[in-house]
């Protein structure tokens, strides 16, 4: 049925602060790549002019008082918004413009789901979105509008039943928080243990409450993880909790920011145990919401996210885009890495609803 992808350049050329590691840019590469590879001019590929998000639609996972905080900070950043989660040479800075830009961002991935959701498209990717710290009442970790949680809210609004599969090196916070307490949105999260990456939070014992017991799933994967590792923690935790849970539709946010070379983390993923995963994704028979997320390296990005769109596709994935020499534990290193995925495998399984 086709595969989206979701591209403004107004969004693309935006910037948070000079030295700021998130640097939208990043998605200019992708769709440059993309469309010297001829991805683009495919018949099942369409591009997507994005529409901005509502207040209204902010606000079914935002509080009102933040809103308003984000616009005053947008009009005039120079003032203090340190309550807000926002602060000038901190991860989430104040920026001009920057209330627009995250409605921008917002109704990208929103423009995403209202394609698949009317079957004009399997799936659609909005690289700009997935930015799944964002809380309530607060901006944090880059994040200011949480477009994952809002289109997972909205998609519960009209009573679908959603699994949402994070696989960013950071704990998807602000996502599991908006929907701890139901198990409308299953919440499902890899990444590098809280033990030694921001958030500090993502542990198995984060399982939900009362309706949404056990819809909260955290698999905190140790440092270090490589491909091997990582892909046998998604392989037995996530296929089998989505196919029991039966959702009416996917939604991954898929930063990129667990590769080897992200100077930001310490998990050793490559283009190859992404292909893996996002073949999976791919393969189920769910319509399919996916956005980006976390990326720091530049060019991993550039090349995973072309990789993961040619998927999208069920394009073939050229050799110069993939790792030519991931790193693969041996040894010490390697026994120590699998006694650490297995323990937060079985944690996580251990923790999942009956
Ligand atoms: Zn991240």
């Amino acid at each position: 049925m086709g595969a989206g992808f979701v591209w403004s350049e107004r969004i693309a050329t935006h910037v948070y602060r000079e030295d700021h590691p998130l640097k939208p840019k990043r998605l200019i590469a992708v769709r440059d790549t993309l469309e010297r590879l001829g991805a683009f001019t495919r018949p099942d590929a369409r591009v997507l002019t994005p529409r901005a998000a509502t207040r209204d639609e902010i606000e079914r996972i935002h509080d009102p008082d933040y809103v308003e905080a984000v616009m005053r900070a947008s009009q005039d950043p120079d003032a203090d918004y340190t309550e807000w989660g926002l602060s000038a040479w901190r991860d989430t800075p104040p920026f001009l413009g920057m209330h627009e830009i995250s409605l921008l961002t917002t109704g990208a991935t929103l423009t995403a789901m209202e394609e698949v959701l009317a079957e004009r498209l399997r799936v659609a990717f909005n690289g700009s979105g997935g930015l799944h710290h964002a809380m309530r009442r607060r901006a944090s970790g880059f994040c200011i509008y949480n477009d994952p949680a809002i289109a997972c809210r909205l998609l519960a609004d009209r009573s679908l039943r959603v699994a949402y599969v994070d696989i960013d090196a950071h704990h998807g916070d602000g996502v599991q928080a908006a929907f701890y307490e139901t198990d409308q949105v299953l919440t499902i999260s890899l990444h590098e243990t809280g033990r030694t990456l921001f958030p500090g939070t993502g542990f198995a014992d984060e399982r939900g409450r009362g309706a949404g017991a056990g819809y909260s799933i955290n698999v905190a994967l140790p440092p270090f993880c490589d491909d091997p590792a990582y892909v046998r923690a998604f392989d037995a935790v996530v296929p089998p909790l989505v196919e029991r849970y039966r959702p009416d539709v996917l939604v991954t946010q898929q930063g990129i920011d667990p590769h080897f070379s992200d100077p930001l983390t310490h998990l050793q993923v490559s283009t190859h145990a992404r292909e893996h995963v996002v073949k999976w994704f791919a393969k189920t028979p769910y319509p399919w919401i996916a956005m980006g997320g976390g990326g720091y390296s530049l060019d991993a990005v550039r090349r995973t996210w072309s990789i993961e769109f040619l998927i999208m596709l069920g394009a073939a994935i050229p050799d110069e885009l993939h790792d030519p020499d991931p790193p693969i534990h041996g040894g010490d290193a390697r026994a120590s890495v699998d006694a650490a995925v297995d323990e937060a495998v079985r944690d996580a399984l251990a923790a999942a609803w009956t």
